[in-house]
């Protein structure tokens, strides 16, 4: 190409030349379809003549077009892709106005064209001694030589001689396919040989995690091994009655031996707190506060008929601030449990512990009861936890147990509201009042 471009610039306005497209138009883009632009060869008998260059693309004719204006000629495709660019266009030499019926095939001169002498595009130092004409190098030995590069067909987009290319797609193209070597899965070389697969196939070959273990299990068999691996580190078989020893699970038979007395002790003790540490659960009670909104009015107390918590039991009263108590006072109903002497007393263990559970019942259907736990625990106050001196132990409960607001019609009735009490009393020395002796 280099023949003519400097004769070609002095009679063309270069705001019509697109040369960078065609400079590195390979060989192989000069013969697909869709490709453009002239042939980039190189000729046996020198520079071709002048006649045959388009003075567009510089380069010998591909499918002369002769322009009507000034018969000068143009690859087809030089002449098409300048008119695809831009409507009206003028001829780049003699910048007539031009239009797709003003040029026409130059069959004598691509005859002419197609009968000059090249070299392979391969030749010589690419290996190929071909040389002939372009008409059969385009017809046969581009799809023939084995020196041409060719593009891999899976898309890998890798490059190589043709003699290569079925060593390519068997044996190096990433995107060939393969079977995984451990579960035959199918799939690209790529997909199937990376971390992606390899991290989740399911019979890849895992070492045991546990130190000293020299198993390897397939995947999936590996969690089944874990569990029995004898050098996995687990805690004493006797953890759940409390021995917090690590130890690998093959050094436990030599840990009971040492171990023995310990485990049965933990043992012992861990039954006698089972047996001692018994919740008794009263039978429920019911209350009814009745003129609930004068009682609201006046600021006045309810206070429940004693009950026992459980037969046997501790005695117990149940308060009912309906004006609310502290800081609850005119925005909540407030309930408070209280010992008061009973029968059984001397006989009990003290302080009083465990849980006195007050339901505000919905007295429409067995739904949406409103209900507080009132705790008896190390937090309490010893004084409400044992009978006082004034014969009744202080209150202890909740202020904001139900604020006014939703006393709706379901728990305040004819003026009434109903108290379901059930106490939970824990002990630890007298399990008869659980019924277990
Ligand atoms: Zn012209
Ligand atoms: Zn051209
Ligand atoms: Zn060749
Ligand atoms: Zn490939
Ligand atoms: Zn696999
Ligand atoms: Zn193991
Ligand atoms: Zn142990």
């Amino acid at each position: 190409m280099s023949i003519c471009l400097s004769f070609f610039l002095k009679f063309v306005n270069i705001n019509y030349l697109i040369i960078n497209n065609f400079n590195n138009s390979s060989n192989m883009a000069a013969l697909t379809e869709d490709s453009y632009g002239g042939y980039d060869y190189t000729f046996v008998n020198g520079d071709p003549s002048s006649n045959y260059i388009c003075h567009i693309c510089t380069l010998v004719s591909c499918d002369p077009h002769q322009v009507s204006c000034c018969y000068n000629i143009f690859c087809k495709t030089c002449l098409e892709t300048q008119i695809k660019q831009g409507i009206n266009i003028n001829c780049p030499m003699c910048r007539e106005p031009m239009g797709t019926n003003s040029y026409f095939k130059d069959g004598r001169l691509e005859r002419e064209i197609k009968s000059l002498k090249i070299y392979c595009t391969r030749y010589d130092k690419e290996g190929c001694q071909w040389e002939g004409i372009i008409g059969d190098f385009i017809r046969e030995h581009v799809h023939t030589c084995s020196y041409q590069l060719i593009e891999c067909t899976r898309g890998c987009g890798a490059k190589m001689l043709r003699t290569d290319v079925e060593a390519h797609l068997s044996e190096v193209c990433p995107k060939r396919m393969v079977s995984c070597e451990y579960c035959r899965r199918k799939g690209p070389h790529n997909l199937i040989t990376g971390t992606a697969h390899l991290n989740e196939c399911s019979l890849y070959p895992l070492k045991c995690r546990y130190e000293g273990c020299d198993v390897t299990k397939q995947r999936m068999f590996l969690p089944a091994h874990e569990k029995v691996c004898s050098k996995a580190v687990i805690s004493c078989e006797y953890s759940s009655v409390g021995c917090v020893k690590v130890i690998k699970r093959e050094d436990q038979e030599k840990h009971n031996e040492e171990f023995m007395k310990d485990h049965l002790q933990m043992a012992v003790k861990r039954v006698d707190s089972l047996q001692m540490r018994c919740s008794i659960i009263s039978i429920s009670e019911v209350f009814r506060l009745t003129d609930f909104v004068s009682k609201r009015c006046c600021n006045e107390i309810w206070r429940s008929p004693p009950f026992y918590s459980s037969p046997g039991g501790y005695k117990m009263i149940l308060s009912v601030y309906a004006n609310g108590r502290d800081s609850a006072k005119g925005t909540h109903i407030s309930c408070y449990a209280s010992l008061v002497p009973g029968e059984y007393d001397d006989t009990l263990e003290w302080p009083f512990q465990g849980k006195v559970k007050v339901t505000l019942l919905n007295q429409t259907e067995n739904a949406n009861h409103k209900t507080v736990f009132i705790t008896y625990n190390s937090f309490t106050p010893e004084e409400c936890k044992f009978l006082t001196e004034a014969k009744m132990s202080e209150e202890w409960g909740v202020s904001h147990f139900v604020p006014h607001c939703d006393l709706c019609p379901l728990y305040d009735r004819r003026n009434c509201l109903y108290f379901k009490v059930d106490v939970i009393a824990i002990s630890e020395t007298k399990p008869w009042l659980a019924g277990l002796d």
